[in-house]
């Protein structure tokens, strides 16, 4: 899955929206949340982010690793 970090704090962009072709990116409070178990890794959204907040799981730079499990329990709540 694809994880978003940090810099889409209070941003909010939506561009990443415009792109998935599974619309599992939704938003809730203060980011946007990437649906762990929806999104296809088709990496689409990355590339479109205007402040680099999308990661591949396994590439989300070490002080934001927290963002993962955000990611994750945020949909757990729903
Ligand atoms: Fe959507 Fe593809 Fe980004 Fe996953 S990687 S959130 S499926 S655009």
């Amino acid at each position: 899955t694809y994880v978003i970090a940090e810099p889409c704090v209070d941003l909010l962009d939506k561009a990443c929206i415009e792109e998935c072709p599974v619309d599992c990116i939704y938003e809730g409070g203060r980011m946007m949340y990437i649906h762990p178990d929806e999104c296809v890794d088709c990496g689409a959204c990355e590339p479109v982010c205007p402040v680099e907040a999308i990661y591949y799981e396994d590439d989300v730079p070490e002080q934001w690793g927290a963002y993962q499990k955000a990611n994750a329990e945020f949909f757990d709540e729903l």
